[in-house]
């Protein structure tokens, strides 16, 4: 599958920030506010130098970009991917600086990265690789100044080896990061947060249209955290899967993908092609599926100018960062196509990520059962003003959030003096 930033007309940054211009011209922000908001407070590049397996020497780049903290520390995840550079950084520190702001949580955003393919280091490797990362940002880092968590090609262990290695210079600190193992003192249901978010939209968008959710059929790309936690949950509440894919490739099902067997079947695989009783399919031929709700779940921009036209569902849920390029959004608003924007609906992750930094700064756990249900009603109530404002203003959906957010950050700005 390639994606957008093979043929990209603007880069991620520019394309979040035509968002964000758009907004302020509806809300006659002031020009100081919006100056501010158009490039990121910090950013910081280091080196990550890393002894392989073979003995030889590789020098990575990472980066930590703290966007915007008018509304408290940065919060943002780290990302390991080889298309992870500064400027993909930096549009996903500002993406997060609006999603923290519409989930009214009391962040401001951040994100950071390293540009490597994690896929091909081992064990060993990725262990050295973030000990020295989170070394050479630790200065910027702090439970009241930003705390990171996992994103594509991190997880639970890399949060525990971060955890480790910045409480090695500043004492035991489990506040630091989120995302962290259970044991500790990681929260219950961090891990299927965003996904679980993703799937309560549908659920949402579902009810809206007044459809029983067995009647809806539902296509994810990407099988990682996001993906495969959304599969789930969707599957639970009655939506019909027919597809889905990884990087490796896609199966499909018109009746419905069983998906604990799916589950079984990766577990030995480690990807989801090949499953049966399905249908092989590609990543391109996924996105264009016949199906009703389309969820891009794997990396970014890949509804772009090129394919627009020829997506099949009618409402396309953003649980990947920044899935769907600016001139995509565009043909899809023309062709009446309901884009759930990616700052509601994967917003389940940071949400999860909140509670477990307040359980961790009162050292006291929640059950499993308070996580899910604090998580529910939060999705929900941002959900229905959401589309409260969209339907007042006239405005799609993601204007609508981009407008809310913008609000309370540009009032943020104001009330601390920053401008
Ligand atoms: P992950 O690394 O667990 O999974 C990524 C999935 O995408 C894998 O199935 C992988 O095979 C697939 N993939 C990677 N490159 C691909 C390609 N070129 N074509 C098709 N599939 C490809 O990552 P994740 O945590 O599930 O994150 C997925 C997306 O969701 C990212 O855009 C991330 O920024 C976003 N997100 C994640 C979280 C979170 O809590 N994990 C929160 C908010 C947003």
């Amino acid at each position: 599958m390639t994606s957008g930033s093979e043929t990209r007309a603007v880069s991620p940054t520019e394309s979040v920030l035509q968002s964000v211009l758009a907004s302020a011209e509806r809300l006659r922000t002031s020009p100081e506010v919006v100056d501010l908001l158009r490039t990121s407070w910090r950013e910081v590049r280091a080196q990550v130098p890393v002894r392989m397996d073979d003995r030889s020497l590789r020098i990575f780049e990472g980066y930590r970009v703290q966007h915007n903290g008018a509304r408290g520390p940065y919060k943002g995840g780290v990302r390991f991917h080889p298309q992870a550079d500064l400027d993909e950084v930096r549009a996903l520190a500002m993406l997060m600086t609006y999603k923290c702001a519409l989930m009214d949580l009391p962040f401001g955003g951040a994100k950071g990265g390293v540009m490597c393919d994690p896929t091909h280091m081992s064990e060993g490797e990725l262990n050295r690789l973030t000990r020295t990362y989170t070394q050479h940002i630790g200065m910027v880092l702090g439970v009241n100044r930003d705390i990171p968590a996992p994103d594509m090609g991190t997880n639970q262990q890399t949060m525990a080896w971060m955890m480790d290695a910045y409480g090695a210079r500043y004492g035991y600190t489990p506040g630091i990061v989120t995302g962290k193992p259970v044991e500790l003192g990681g929260s219950f249901g961090r891990d299927q947060a965003t996904g679980r978010g993703v799937a309560i939209c549908m659920r949402e968008i579902a009810r809206r249209e007044g459809v029983a959710t067995h009647e809806v059929r539902v296509a994810i790309q990407g099988y990682g955290n996001v993906g495969s936690w959304t599969a789930r949950v969707a599957s639970e509440m009655g939506f019909r899967v027919v597809a889905v894919s990884d990087v490796k490739g896609g199966v499909w099902n018109r009746e419905g993908l069983d998906i604990a067997a799916l589950d079984r079947w990766f577990s030995v695989a480690g990807s989801v092609a090949g499953f049966e009783p399905a249908d092989p399919i590609t990543n391109e031929q996924l996105l264009e599926l016949e199906c009703d709700y389309l969820v891009p779940a794997a990396i970014g921009e890949v509804i772009t100018a090129e394919n627009a036209g020829r997506i099949a569902a009618r409402v396309v849920v953003e649980a990947a960062n920044h899935p769907v390029t600016p001139e995509a959004d565009a043909i899809l608003r023309r062709r009446k196509v309901l884009v759930l924007p990616d700052i509601l609906a994967n917003a389940g992750g940071v949400t999860v990520s909140y509670f477990e930094w307040t359980q961790n700064i009162q050292q006291f756990r929640w059950p499993l059962e308070r996580v899910l249900a604090e998580l529910e009603n939060r999705m929900v109530a941002v959900f229905r003003e959401l589309m409260a404002r969209s339907e007042r203003d006239g405005t799609e959906p993601r204007d609508a959030a981009f407008d809310i957010a913008l609000e309370r950050v540009a009032r943020a700005i104001q009330l601390r003096g920053f401008v």
